[in-house]
């Protein structure tokens, strides 16, 4: 089989790893990449949202499957003419893709299948904004209705804070605080047959103890000690194959990857974000622990197939991915700076690197390139095993003004 997967974070070198990993898998491709992916696929310097361009790379390399991995490129439909191209693809379609790409769209699909979500109101003007937050009182959680790329996102006890980020949205969601833990958990589906994935973790505030500003993720672990008998179960019946059934209904079937980014509430388990797309850095945790070759089980999502899949076989134990940002990350992040000890963090096989922002220089050197720069994954027979070794291969990396978070997984592995 080959394989061309679209994008270029921790999460396609995470799909890449695994893919490279598949006997089935004889060539694998990646574009754009990045310097670590360019350790385990060919790279192709193509535009990720030229949909024509991308159909063409595809057609040119003979693809089998092709994998689209951000959300980007999804929402503007990069799925789209590679299907009308009669190329297998996982990934949704542009107008499933809008239960990410439009929170009030998404909204929607929840009201229509009845699954339970934070209520909330869609405001245009300042007005309706300010009578949105008056209603449901603080902490107030305002929502651009747009992909923000993690940004559009405002939680906050401030009520002016709350107003100014509505006003600079053209349209906004404004919904009620949803208290207690937060579960991500993935899904594969067809559009019809829905296949959990195990439930994770992640991180989102930039520093320890979930303190500072919100990011793309700084780290993530599964299993999930504490979460309740039955968890996957519920939100399979509640939530996944209901959102499928109505996108299918509404004649937008969605198949891909579905993540439903959940809030484990006092009064229930409710959805916080459905994101149509691998999360990171939670795909980097939950691919370490997936036994079943990945391309087959992508392949029969692509192709409809998924009810005659044998159940997904998994690692029995855990697995924790801890994020290296760079200085000034998220607001402005320094990058061009040169990596050291990548080779020494994966010396003795016990972790592994993901690259997310690198690039390599002139000399063969790899460089940073983005905020969230790499992510060092381990897996373990627990939660302690496992982030030891993935902070241990942690502790080899280095590069000017690097920071992590010192708490991945501290509180689940106790
Ligand atoms: P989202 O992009 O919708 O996942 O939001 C980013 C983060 O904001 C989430 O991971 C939550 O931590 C927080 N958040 C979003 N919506 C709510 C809500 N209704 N109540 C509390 N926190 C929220």
């Amino acid at each position: 089989m080959k394989v061309l997967v679209i994008g270029g974070g921790a999460r396609e070198h995470a799909l890449c790893r695994s893919l490279s990993q598949d006997p089935a898998v004889t060539e694998l491709h990646c574009a754009p990449g990045n310097a670590g992916i360019a350790r385990v696929a060919t790279l192709h310097p193509v535009d990720q949202l030229d949909g024509a361009a991308v159909t063409a790379l595809a057609q040119e390399l003979g693809a089998d499957l092709v994998v689209v991995g951000p959300e980007a490129p999804l929402v503007a439909g990069v799925a789209d003419p590679l299907r009308a191209a009669g190329i297998p693809v996982f990934g949704p379609s542009a107008a499933a893709a809008q239960l990410e790409g439009s929170k009030a769209f998404a909204k929607d699909v929840m009201a229509g299948a009845g699954v339970p979500t934070a209520r909330s109101y869609v405001c245009t003007t300042e007005q309706e904004a300010a009578e949105a937050l008056d209603a449901f009182g603080a902490p107030y959680v305002v929502k651009d209705d747009g992909l923000a790329a993690g940004k559009g996102v405002v939680v906050t006890e401030d009520r002016a804070a709350a107003l100014e980020h509505a006003k600079g949205c053209d349209r906004v969601v404004i919904e009620e605080y949803l208290d207690g833990p937060e579960v991500s958990l993935f899904a594969i589906t067809d559009g019809t047959t829905v296949l959990p994935l195990v439930p994770a973790q992640d991180f989102k505030r930039a520093l320890d103890g979930d303190q500072g500003p919100n990011t793309g993720g700084m780290g993530a672990y599964t299993p999930l000690p504490w979460a309740p008998e039955g968890l996957v179960e519920e939100v399979l019946a509640t939530v996944l194959q209901p959102t499928v059934d109505e996108l299918r209904r509404r004649g937008t079937p969605f198949s891909g990857l579905l993540y439903a980014g959940l809030a484990l509430t006092s009064r229930g388990t409710r959805v916080i974000e459905f994101n149509a797309r691998f999360g990171d850095p939670e795909t980097q945790v939950v691919l370490a622990r997936l036994r079943t070759p990945l391309a087959g089980v992508l392949l029969a999502a692509a192709n409809g197939t998924l009810a005659e899949l044998e159940a997904l076989r998994w690692d029995e134990g855990a697995a924790v991915t801890v994020v290296l940002a760079s200085e000034g990350y998220p607001a402005n992040p320094r990058t061009g700076d040169p990596i050291e000890g990548l080779d020494e963090a994966e010396a003795d096989g016990t972790a592994f690197v993901l690259h997310a922002g690198t690039r390599s220089g002139a000399d063969g050197e790899v460089l940073t390139a983005g905020g969230r720069v790499l992510s060092v994954t381990a897996t373990g027979a627990d939660l302690a095993e496992a982030r030891a070794k993935a902070y241990a291969g942690l502790s080899k990396i280095s590069f000017k003004g690097a920071q992590h978070r010192t708490d991945i997984a501290a509180r689940a592995a106790q």
